[in-house]
């Protein structure tokens, strides 16, 4: 019997923790604790525990499958790549579309992204980014000049004050929980305000719960009362920042509306409470914010962001330890996937596509003889999605890696509506997923375990990937399948790699962040976190220490108004409906349902009601109910609760037969184009027996 270890780094949430997968005979049985990871010390979550067990499922994806007369059928590679080739070459780029894939490695992120703008030479490209933190890069970018977490998850057990908002830190990213709870264990304080009495909330010093939607009122508030006791950090403003913009700040967090017996109107949250949590954040040493994307998913994303930035900059906890904006990322190369450009509005390491020393530089970088996509911003997924849906003919072909838009997006019969619109779709993925199946071809890809890459965590940490064992049948990786396309299509040439290790070279040739990292380089438990400029650089936990990203270097505050959500309550949907996830499943499931521990735990979905809420509906706990919204209505159990704000529903998102974005608004922020996942008028109804 053959044993042998292999480290690697968690295919799940943004956290990076580094574990072993125990390999038996060649395949991969388990995993092992790896200790020597700073980032979690050898402990993990229950689905990093379990992170082996979809593997090698009997179900997994095995050969490359073409649809005639409406059934897969098993093809060639060759097959399959020669109808691909012809399809493509068929449409213009203006009609093609990409998805990229925050599962995926980094280099295949970016052989995509180079396949998208290089071979097809569409402007189209995206990925789930815009459903979970598109908001984060827009605004922190606004504020800072850079659209990152500031700080690193190590560094947050020195804060001394940490204040969560949006995110359930200790279900989602259980890692970084435990730091919070070492902060709280070296004295700091731990602040959570959340419309659901979360795992995380009943850790806190101080928690309370507010009606979704209701941030930036909240910061204002909160920034107000700092002010007006003079805890703001004056000398730090005065040497850091915009000195007009924050005059500007002032005097709108001062005004009336936002008076602390205005914004506990508007949140419900209790004026005692918001002034305690304003004199916490404003006299610490340091303060920590946390957010995920109960701030991020809301037509107002961008401004929620902003007001997190606003706070921080206000009480000078930027570029210090135990201080920072902490955006916490979703899935586990997320943060990899917008560094490697595959968003609709920038190259790699956010070099923007209009600017035209940048699009020269990939073009000659490139070489593609007949050029590449034109100097123009794409379509998010979610406008491909309303163009689709909307104007047929417009876009024709889509090429998905590793996305699940079918169970991912808001408003699934609109996503129905507009995918059967379309007229060539390829989807590259492990498993036959709800989007896989309206595929015309799908193409066999490895997990994790079975390649070596790069994947980059929510702290910027560039960490690898190693091979553990063989793919299923005759599935590939997925850059190799890129590259066999894009030869197909006649540009071999530009797509020479051998190995992963050749394409993350070329990606640090053209990425200034990058620059300075190697295989050698990252190949240590410690690995590097971007900005890494050049190969000396020890590269970056902490941004922004001794000046903003921007180039003049200063600190932008933004003047915000509140408003409501696009849909609120009313008198036919009577309560606010808000989306997320559990800690035992991930995303849309499709590898935590087929983990048999973890779908054991958790088998399927429900939707969690008010105590006196469920009372006043007659609905008992475990009963079977209607959910219904203006898109969709689905039957879900119920779970009654003390643990939700009255006037609150919630619902996690991962389960295909009560799902959740049957129901969430496609509303979307205007500037990131994000959905309002977080916030929509619902109804609920018994399911009378007679039915
Ligand atoms: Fe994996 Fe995230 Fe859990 Fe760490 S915290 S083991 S990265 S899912």
């Amino acid at each position: 019997m053959d044993i042998k270890y292999v480290q690697t780094t968690c295919p799940y949430c943004g956290t990076g923790c580094t574990l072993n997968l125990v390999v038996k005979d060649g395949k991969v049985v388990g995993t092992a604790p790896y200790h020597r990871s700073p980032v979690n010390e050898g402990k993990v979550c229950p689905k990093g525990t379990y992170a082996h067990e979809f593997v090698n499922r009997e179900d997994r994806l095995s050969k490359p499958l073409i649809k005639k007369n409406g059934e897969f059928v098993e093809a060639s590679w060759d097959e399959a790549y020669a109808l691909i080739a012809e399809k493509f070459k068929g449409y213009k780029p203006s009609e093609m579309a990409v998805l990229s894939s925050a599962r995926t490695s980094n280099e295949e992120n970016y052989a995509l992204m180079k396949f998208a703008r290089g071979v097809l030479k569409t402007k189209h490209i995206d990925h789930c980014a815009r459903l979970c933190h598109a908001s984060t890069v827009a605004g922190l970018a606004a504020a800072f000049g850079s659209g990152a977490m500031t700080n690193s998850i190590g560094d947050i057990a020195e804060s001394k004050c940490v204040f969560i908002i949006g995110s359930n830190t200790f279900e989602q990213h259980p890692l970084i929980g435990r730091r919070v709870m070492q902060a709280k264990k070296n004295g700091g304080k731990l602040i959570v305000f959340d419309p659901r009495y979360t795992p995380t909330a009943k850790q806190a010093d101080l928690y309370a719960s507010f009606y979704s939607g209701a941030d930036v009122a909240i910061f204002n508030g909160l920034m107000g009362e700092i002010i007006r006791n003079g805890w703001e950090a004056k000398d730090w403003i005065a040497k850091r920042c915009d000195l007009e913009r924050y005059e500007e700040l002032k005097a709108k967090v001062l005004e009336p509306a936002y008076s602390l017996e205005n914004v506990s109107k508007i949140s419900g949250i209790s004026v005692e409470d918001l002034k305690t949590a304003a004199e916490w954040i404003g006299t610490a040493e340091s303060a920590a914010v946390l957010y995920s994307m109960g701030i991020t998913q809301h037509t107002v994303g961008v401004d929620n962001v902003k007001s997190t930035a606003n706070l921080q900059m206000l009480c000078g906890n930027i570029g210090i330890p135990g201080g920072g904006v902490n955006a916490l990322r979703g899935q586990n190369n997320v943060q990899g996937a917008c560094d490697m450009g595959a968003l609709p509005v920038v190259f790699t390491g956010y070099q923007k596509v209009t600017d035209p020393a940048a699009h020269k530089k990939f073009e000659d970088a490139w070489g593609f003889p007949d050029g590449i996509c034109p100097p123009e911003n794409g379509y998010e997924v979610t406008i491909m999605i309303n163009v689709l849906a909307d104007n047929p003919g417009e876009l024709k072909a889509m090429y998905i890696m590793g996305e699940n838009p079918l169970l991912s997006d808001p408003d699934l019969t609109h996503v129905e509506k507009a995918f059967a619109n379309l007229e060539f779709l390829v989807v590259q993925d492990i498993f036959l997923t709800e989007t896989a199946e309206l595929a015309d071809v799908v193409l066999p890809a490895t997990c994790y375990a079975e390649k070596n890459g790069t994947q980059t965590s929510t702290e910027r940490r560039v960490q690898m990937w190693r091979k553990a064992q063989e793919p299923p049948g005759e599935a590939k990786v997925d850059w190799q399948i890129i590259s066999e396309i894009a030869a197909k299509m006649g540009y071999a040439a530009q797509f020479p790699y051998q190995s992963a290790e050749d394409i993350f070279n070329e990606i640090a040739e053209v990425t200034p962040s990058y620059h300075g990292m190697n295989y050698e380089r990252l190949n240590k438990p410690e690995a590097l976190h971007w900005p890494c400029p050049d190969v000396d650089h020890p590269g970056t936990p902490i941004l922004h220490c001794e000046k903003c990203a921007h180039p003049h270097g200063k600190g932008m505050f933004h003047a915000l108004e509140w408003k409501p959500p696009a849909e609120v309550p009313d008198a036919e949907y009577p309560y606010i409906l808000t989306t997320g996830r559990c800690i035992w499943h991930w995303h849309t499931g499709s590898m935590t349902r087929r983990s048999e521990t973890l779908d054991n735990e958790v088998p399927t979905g429900w939707i969690e009601i008010n105590t006196e809420d469920a009372k006043d509906l007659g609905i008992a706990n475990k009963e079977m109910v209607r959910a219904i919204t203006r898109r969709g209505e689905v039957e879900v159990p119920a779970m009654v609760t003390d643990d939700i704000k009255k006037g609150e529903m919630f619902m996690p998102f991962h389960f295909k037969e009560c799902a959740a974005n049957r129901l969430t608004n496609n509303a979307l922020d205007p500037g990131a184009k994000i959905p309002e996942f977080k916030a929509c008028a619902i109804k609920v109804e018994k399911i009378q027996e007679a039915e």
